[in-house]
């Protein structure tokens, strides 16, 4: 029975892509969810894992389960590597898929501005892999810092270097200092965690800068109060594993998180598509890649032409999933198609550890 119907493949699990594959669910679709992991991560929480305050589980469900009552959908743990646009084929390892109607949700990954090699030292938040990986980093830290008898040593090692003032950099250190305050205050006896240095460096004048000048000050002020210094105007020059060099001077630091730069997947490169500034493909109105209507791209991967601001979210690849699921959905069923995708925004929150949040409707 599936063969016969339109053969519809999601790649990616994200946010973007759970969304469409869900409002195809009545449709006369055979859908194929293909992801490189066997679950659907809620990225805004990794901060949480990567602080031990959560842990991996509560913040990833495997895919099947969450698809399992959806008959007309079928889940691929695979790497895609490759689209074929000409023969309409996804190719996965040395397998390839056929495809009717296409939706890419492959999301983004960090960006080192060219220097890969400070991944190492450097590790970017984005997968539970990353989350568990600075973790444990963290937690051996301060297990180093006990142990060692050379006061420099021991300062560096109570180092946290954040890098880059979004979102994602303003909520991790607000939780490091809380693992150092609170978790672990009373656990060390040659130590005290309560006077772990947490450093955010962010290249321009202010952190937060898509939010308006007040509540970015608020971001600052609260994170102060939590013990965490802020170095705005300041640019990392390189990464290495004895702390970051900056424009003027060096910051000794054992653990060094990068928050700076995010890079879309490499779907514009799939497509033979020319990519802009952020690597993200140019999609029309409809979220399609101009030139061809079967293929759509969503949520971080994507910049719709005529509306460029959509911010890298949540709640904008689930708008943007929903619509993609909804228009592929009436296709396939010869309804009518709707209207062009229009973003609606739903205000922004960070939360600067517990008891503090700047939100912005
Ligand atoms: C640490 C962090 C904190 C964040 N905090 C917030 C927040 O507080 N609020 C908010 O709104 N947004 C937040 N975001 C942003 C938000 O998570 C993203 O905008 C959103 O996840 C984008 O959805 P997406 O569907 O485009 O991609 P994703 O959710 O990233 O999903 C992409 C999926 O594609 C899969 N994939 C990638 N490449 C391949 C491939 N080659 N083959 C197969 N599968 C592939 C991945 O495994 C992944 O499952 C945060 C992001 C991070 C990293």
């Amino acid at each position: 029975m599936l063969d016969t119907l339109a053969k519809v493949v999601i790649i990616g699990a994200g946010f973007g892509g759970m969304e469409a594959a869900k409002s195809l669910k009545r449709a006369p679709a055979a859908v194929t969810v293909i992801d490189r992991q066997n679950h659907h991560c809620f990225q805004p929480l990794l901060y949480q894992v990567a602080t031990a305050a959560l842990s991996p589980a509560d913040i990833a469900w495997p895919i099947r389960h969450i698809l399992r009552k959806q008959n007309n959908a079928t889940v691929l743990m695979a790497e895609v590597c490759g689209i074929d646009t000409s023969k309409r084929l996804v190719q996965v390892d040395s397998v390839t898929i056929p495809y009717d109607y296409l939706v890419l949700a492959t999301g983004a990954t960090h960006s080192y501005f060219g220097h890969d090699e400070w991944a190492d030292v450097a590790p970017g938040l984005k997968r539970i892999e990353d989350a568990t990986r600075i973790r444990r980093h963290i937690l051996i830290a301060f297990e180093r810092a006990e142990l060692t008898n050379d006061p420099a040593e021991r300062a560096r090692l109570l180092t946290f270097a954040i890098v880059g003032g979004g979102a994602t950099g303003v909520e991790m250190p607000g939780a490091i200092s809380e693992v150092g305050r609170q978790s672990l205050a009373m656990d060390f006896r040659r130590i005290d965690p309560t006077a772990a240095r947490i450093v955010l460096i962010e290249a321009g004048p202010r952190i937060m800068p898509t939010l308006p000048e007040n509540l970015s000050d608020y971001v600052q002020r609260t994170l102060a109060k939590k013990g965490v210094e802020v170095m705005t105007s300041t640019r990392v020059m390189s990464c290495d594993t004895r702390g970051v060099a900056l424009e003027n001077g060096r910051l000794d630091a054992a653990t060094i998180i990068w928050a700076a730069g995010v890079v879309a997947s490499p779907a514009a490169r799939w497509l033979g598509a020319k990519p802009d500034r952020a690597g993200r493909v140019k999609v029309a109105a409809d979220l399609s890649v101009p030139g061809h209507p079967e293929i759509f791209v969503i949520g971080d991967t994507a910049v719709v032409t005529d509306q460029p601001g959509i911010p890298g979210t949540a709640p904008a690849a689930k708008q943007m999933g929903r619509y993609v699921g909804r228009l592929i959905a009436a296709r396939v069923d010869g309804k009518d198609t709707p209207p062009p995708f229009r973003y609606h925004h739903l205000g922004e929150l960070a939360t600067i550890g517990r008891h503090a949040e700047a939100r912005q409707a």
